[in-house]
C-alpha cells in the first residue's frame, strides 16, 4: 500500500490525515465490536487502511469516499476484499436510505470512521437524525470536540451537539489519538469517540426533526433568554413564548444551555400544541 497518498491538490481541502498504525485501526474495529454479522458504513476510507481491517471482521462494508483521486488505488487496495463496496460519492449529498439498501442489504448497521474533521458536526448530525436502523458510531473525531459532546445538555459547556448526541445515544471517549499517529500530521490531537445508540430516543417529542428544531433554538444565541430564542426561531410574541416556558415548567430567564433534554423536549411538544391550538 502506498505510504504518501496522490491525493492531488484536493487533499487539504477534504481533511485527508492517513492512519497506518494496525494497533490503533483494530482499537478502533475492538471499540465498534465489529463481528461477522455486521454491517458497516464507513465514511471517508482514503486509502483503505481501516477499510481493510473491518473487511476482515464485519459480513459487508459500504465505503464512501469523496475524492475521486483516491478511488482507483483504494479499490486496488482492497481488490482482495468481496465483502467491500466502494462509493464515490460526498456523504453529505448521498441518499443515506438508498446506499444502505443496496450496499448494506437493508440491515442494522454500524458507522466507523475516521471522520474528515471539517465536517464531522454536519456527519454526526446527519447520521443521528437519519432515521434508518443505526446501531452505533464509531468515529475519530478532533479530541476537543469529543470532550464537548461528552458534556450533557444543562451542563456548563454543553453546545448543541452533545444535546443531539445525548438525545440519540449513550457517548463514550474510547481513547486518545496524537496528532503524531497521522500522515501528515493534524494540527489538533484527536480521539475515538463511541455512541452506542438508544433504542429510542430519551424523550419522546411530538415530530422527530422537532427536536432538532428546538435545540438549534436553544444553542442560537447564547447569550439571549430561551425566550428570546423561542420568539426568534418560531416567531412567537412575547406573550405566548412566557406561556411556552411556563407551561414546560422552565423558568422565564433561562438560558438555552441550561436547560436539560427533558426540558427542551417539554418545549418542543408545548409548542407543538401552541400550533394546534391556533389551527397550524
Ligand atoms: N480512513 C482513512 C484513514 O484513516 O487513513 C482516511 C481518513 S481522512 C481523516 C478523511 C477521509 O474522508 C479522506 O479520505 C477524505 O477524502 C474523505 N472525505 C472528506 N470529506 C468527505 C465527504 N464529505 N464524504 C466522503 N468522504 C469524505
Amino acid at each position: 500500500m502506498a505510504k504518501h497518498p496522490q491525493a492531488g491538490g484536493s487533499g487539504q481541502s477534504y481533511g485527508q490525515h492517513f492512519l497506518f498504525d494496525p494497533s490503533i485501526l483494530s482499537r478502533m474495529a475492538d471499540g465498534a465490536r465489529i463481528g461477522p454479522a455486521d454491517a458497516v458504513l464507513e465514511i471517508g476510507p482514503g486509502l483503505g487502511t481501516l477499510t481493510k481491517v473491518l473487511a476482515q471482521r464485519a459480513q459487508r462494508v459500504a465505503a464512501v469516499e469523496i475524492d475521486k483521486k483516491l478511488i482507483a488505488s483504494l479499490r486496488s487496495n482492497l481488490a482482495a476484499y468481496d465483502n467491500v463496496q466502494v462509493v464515490n460519492e460526498d456523504v453529505l449529498k448521498t441518499d443515506l436510505a438508498v446506499l444502505w439498501r443496496e450496499s448494506l442489504g437493508g440491515k442494522p448497521f454500524k458507522v466507523v470512521a475516521n471522520l474528515p474533521y471539517y465536517v464531522t458536526t454536519a456527519i454526526v448530525q446527519m447520521l443521528l437524525g437519519c432515521g434508518l436502523p443505526l446501531l452505533s458510531v464509531t468515529v475519530m473525531i478532533q479530541k476537543e470536540v469529543a470532550q464537548k459532546i461528552m458534556i450533557a445538555p444543562g451542563q456548563k459547556g454543553c453546545c448543541a451537539l452533545s444535546a443531539l448526541v445525548h438525545y440519540y445515544a449513550q457517548p463514550r471517549i474510547l481513547f486518545p489519538v496524537p496528532a503524531g499517529a497521522f500522515s501528515p500530521p493534524p494540527k489538533v490531537d484527536s480521539a475515538v469517540l463511541h455512541l452506542e445508540m438508544l433504542p429510542e430516543p430519551r424523550f419522546q417529542v411530538c415530530r422527530r426533526d422537532s427536536m432538532h428544531e428546538m435545540i438549534r433554538c436553544a444553542f442560537a444565541m447564547r447569550r439571549k433568554t430561551m425566550k428570546n430564542n423561542l420568539c426568534a426561531t418560531y416567531g412567537l410574541s412575547a406573550e405566548h413564548a412566557e406561556r411556552i416556558l411556563a407551561e414546560a415548567g422552565v423558568p422565564a430567564g433561562a438560558r438555552g444551555e441550561s436547560l436539560t433534554l427533558e426540558q427542551l423536549a417539554a418545549l418542543c411538544n408545548a409548542v407543538a400544541r401552541g400550533a394546534e391550538d391556533k389551527g397550524e
